[in-house]
């Protein structure tokens, strides 16, 4: 059994990297805090997940008034 040599292995790895791209810019908007996040992962931000806190947010504070 020989696997099939009819594709470069440059396009395949190609059309691999392209896959993965998409799978990486599924950014989507934070529902509580407005931050790009990306889609089914906690915000980074505010550690909301579906409208809940899932991780606590740090203490740390950021020192720029509104
Ligand atoms: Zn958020």
């Amino acid at each position: 059994m020989t696997t099939s040599r009819r594709h470069s292995n440059s396009r395949r790895d190609s059309r691999r990297k392209n896959n993965k791209r998409v799978m990486a810019a599924s950014l989507v908007r934070c529902s509580n805090c407005g931050a790009m996040r990306i889609s089914h992962r906690v915000c980074s931000e505010c550690g909301y997940y579906n409208g809940k806190p899932v991780v606590a947010k740090k203490v740390k504070e950021k020192q720029t008034a509104k």
